[in-house]
């Protein structure tokens, strides 16, 4: 009996591994060539100045539009992309396209920034620093148009090598913001280490339930020492007018979020612009 609940246990884990890998496998085989067939593209998503409403960047994110397996989201296709190594041609392309659709953004808003997500495999290319630079120099773009968006995780794998590629970068004009902050085992140390101009306070600050006190604590926390070490805060995911209020009394000074806007087609976001 014993014998056969093993069995039939592993056949089932077999199963479902046999899917996942299945799936994996045709992501990684209709990613290739997603760029040339037209299937990425960026949605931007506004951030806004807490206390006047402003818009002061926009956040490029992936889009990947398959004619079959139709929307497939960056926290599917991503995973897949870093472990295929396709990630590398994927954020070259992410890069170039930001920089190119929010430098032709600026006709219309002149004061325009992008904010752009590096995978943690990026960060570990010895070359990324000088990769991002050449490609601003390609383009013509400013540095300070730039913010690259790094999370703790992948800043982690090396810590100096990637102290080194964001000094490099910030020394050339780019800022850095330190992604999902508060997500997963955060230390605050971090902040006084590395190379950062900007915090993003992960949306999970914001939930509300059974620990909200202590996370409020935790909040209120984070942007004072933010502050105290010359770093801007942006909160991630807010979806209130309350919780926007409560940032500005915590003294946050940047918003992202449904409230403010989902993220939309660059040209469209034009039009809405504060
Ligand atoms: P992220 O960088 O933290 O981006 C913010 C995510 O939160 C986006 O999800 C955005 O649509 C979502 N969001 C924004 N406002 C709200 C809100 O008010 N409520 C809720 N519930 N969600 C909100 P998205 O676009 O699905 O992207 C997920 C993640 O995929 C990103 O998280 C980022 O880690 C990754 N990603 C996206 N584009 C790229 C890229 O070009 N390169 C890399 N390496 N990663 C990317
Ligand atoms: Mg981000
Ligand atoms: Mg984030
Ligand atoms: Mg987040």
């Amino acid at each position: 009996q014993h014998a056969i609940d093993q069995h039939e246990h592993l056949g089932i884990f077999n199963e479902t591994m046999l899917r996942r890998s299945q799936y994996g496998h045709t992501l990684e085989t209709q990613l290739q060539g997603a760029a040339q067939r037209q299937e990425l593209s960026l949605m931007y998503q506004p951030i806004s100045d807490v206390d006047t409403g402003r818009w002061i960047a926009v956040e490029a994110l992936l889009r990947w539009q398959h004619p079959q397996l139709g929307a497939v989201p960056p926290s599917t296709f991503i995973p897949v992309a870093e472990r295929s190594g396709q990630i590398y041609q994927l954020g070259d392309w992410a890069l170039q396209t930001a920089l190119r659709e929010t430098q032709a953004a600026r006709a219309l808003w002149p004061e325009a920034h992008v904010n752009v997500n590096v995978s943690p495999v990026q960060l570990l290319m010895p070359d990324y620093a000088e990769r991002v630079l050449q490609t601003l120099a390609d383009l013509q773009v400013p540095p300070q148009l730039l913010t690259v968006e790094v999370t703790e995780s992948s800043v982690m794998q090396d810590v100096d090598l990637a102290c080194r590629h964001l000094r490099k970068l910030r020394d050339a004009g780019v800022r850095v913001a330190l992604d999902d902050f508060g997500s997963g085992h955060s230390s605050l140390s971090l902040l006084t280490e590395l190379p950062l101009d900007t915090v993003k306070l992960d949306r999970s600050f914001l939930r509300e339930g059974a620990q909200a006190t202590a996370r409020g604590a935790l909040l209120r926390n984070t942007i004072r020492l933010a502050r105290d070490l010359h770093l801007s805060t942006v909160a991630e995911g807010v979806e209130d007018a309350a919780m926007l209020a409560r940032l500005s009394d915590l003294g946050c000074d940047y918003a992202q979020g449904y409230h403010i806007s989902r993220p939309d087609h660059l040209e469209d976001l034009l039009s809405l612009r504060r």
